[in-house]
């Protein structure tokens, strides 16, 4: 499918703005972010002077590698409003993210700050080739999570007809995708693969799907899920992120044209790279955790914020902003098996190779005594399910072993079940991993 390059008039003066523009705008809304969240912000105020720094001590962009970083636990502590830089009154939005553990985070939103949001979602949309008078079908969950919401403000302001679906009710996502025909749909990954299936199981080929572009986000998928997602359901599929401390989905996305990764929209958001361990800031290139300062937000102002998200930052190339490339999980998503750092987006690479195999998995770790165990149960696509005779399905499953063992070095058992045999997430995000090892004090 041909990807859409976007016309001349499309895109607006910042993207394609020199270095030095985009260095000297972001200097400036450093400075007012950085002052903002001192002279609203008790625990910013508390931070710094902890720190020793304030807000005058930023002169230059590098200047920002002197101020404390702010972790998920600082939103945690000052659960629900703590951190709100404006008046209750003034907030026009909260949203909060569940985390995967302990209390929930809240953010909030001034009016401003949802414009801004919705024009950077729409910005995005017309990254992945989407144009006004498109239908825009959105399967993220609406709610307290940001995705659905975040989505639909963003569509609408791009000037597309939506359809705020939401998440869940796979059969009725199918209808509504054969009846109103939309070009866009905006979902999670793993629940695009579920209403391929859906799709598949009442026999619509892919060409007979309206869809053009898919804009998937919200949790790791690897290369090899792109190619699944695009020949399932027969689209141009990229990556957008983004994550509820910063904003929401749009902080960074892909560029049809050149599919390399989300461009970071550096003209509100300040990225950098830092090693997780020392916190030292890395330079462009080098891999670590990605950290963000709002340049524009108004309520819920973060100042370099640990995302605990692994990536590093590369050059620009479809747009003068520099782009991420994929998140290759979560510091706090990473297994150690045996000693051995592991990512399920690294055996999700694997399991994708084989042609056979379907994109659902998941990965089951247990103990006995102090060996690690490990199984990957992965699925046979649907025209090879029932089909294979048991040998067959063991050379697969032994030819997978093998692969993990010498490209991720760890070993395995690997189980080829029958299709649609591991249970699908209907809503939001997949879960990938089960760890019912014991644990330890
Ligand atoms: P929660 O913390 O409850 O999962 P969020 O919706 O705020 O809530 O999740 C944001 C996180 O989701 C990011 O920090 C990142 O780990 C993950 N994420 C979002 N978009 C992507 C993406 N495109 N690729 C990989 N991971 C992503």
């Amino acid at each position: 499918m041909p990807a859409k390059s976007p016309l001349p008039g499309d895109l607006e003066k910042i993207e394609t703005a020199s270095r030095d523009e985009i260095s000297a705008l972001q200097l400036e809304r450093l400075k007012w972010s950085v002052r903002h969240a001192y002279d609203n912000v008790p625990h910013y105020k508390k931070s710094f002077d902890a720190a020793g720094v304030h807000p005058d001590d930023l002169k230059t962009l590098a200047d920002l590698a002197k101020f404390p970083f702010t972790t998920k636990s600082d939103l945690r502590d000052n659960y629900p409003f703590g951190l709100f830089a404006v008046p209750r009154s003034k907030v026009a939005r909260v949203h909060a993210s569940s985390g995967t553990t302990g209390k929930p985070i809240v953010v909030g939103y001034t009016l401003k700050d949802i414009d801004t949001w919705s024009h950077l979602v729409a910005r995005s949309i017309r990254a992945a080739g989407g144009r006004a008078g498109d239908t825009c079908h959105i399967a993220y969950g609406y709610g307290l999570f940001t995705g659905g919401l975040g989505a639909h403000y963003g569509a609408e302001r791009l000037g597309c007809m939506v359809v705020p679906m939401s998440g869940g009710q796979t059969e009725k996502q199918v209808q509504l995708i054969l009846d109103f025909q939309p070009q866009i749909i905006m979902v999670t990954p793993s629940y695009s693969l579920v209403i391929a299936e859906e799709f598949e199981r009442q026999g619509v080929s892919p060409e007979d799907i309206s869809l053009k572009i898919g804009i998937f986000g919200a949790e790791p998928w690897g290369e090899g899920m792109r190619g699944e997602i695009e020949k399932k359901l027969g689209l141009d599929a990229v990556d957008i992120y983004g994550l509820t401390e910063v904003m929401g989905p749009g902080v960074a996305s892909e560029c049809i044209e050149s599919k390399d990764g989300p461009v970071i929209w550096e003209d509100h958001f300040y990225p950098e790279i830092i090693n997780p361990d020392t916190g030292e800031v890395v330079a462009d290139g080098e891999h670590g955790e990605l950290v963000f300062t709002s340049l524009s937000k108004e309520a819920a102002p973060v100042i370099r914020y640990r995302t605990r998200d692994l990536t590093r930052l590369l050059p620009p190339t479809s747009r003068s902003f520099r782009r991420m490339d994929r998140i290759t999980g979560r510091s706090d998503d990473m297994l150690i098996v045996r000693g051995v750092n592991v990512f399920p987006t690294q055996i999700e690479e694997q399991i994708l190779r084989d042609k056979r195999l379907a994109g659902n998995y998941q990965i089951v770790l247990t103990r006995e005594g102090h060996l690690d165990n490990v199984e990957v149960r992965c699925e046979l696509q649907r025209e090879f399910s029932g089909q294979l005779s048991q040998t067959e399905v063991q050379v697969i499953s032994k030819e997978m072993q093998h692969h993990i063992k010498t490209v991720i070095g760890i070993t395995t058992r690997v189980s080829v079940m029958n299709y649609d045999t591991i249970p699908r997430t209907l809503t939001g995000k997949a879960r990938r991993v089960i760890d019912e090892r014991p644990r330890q004090n």
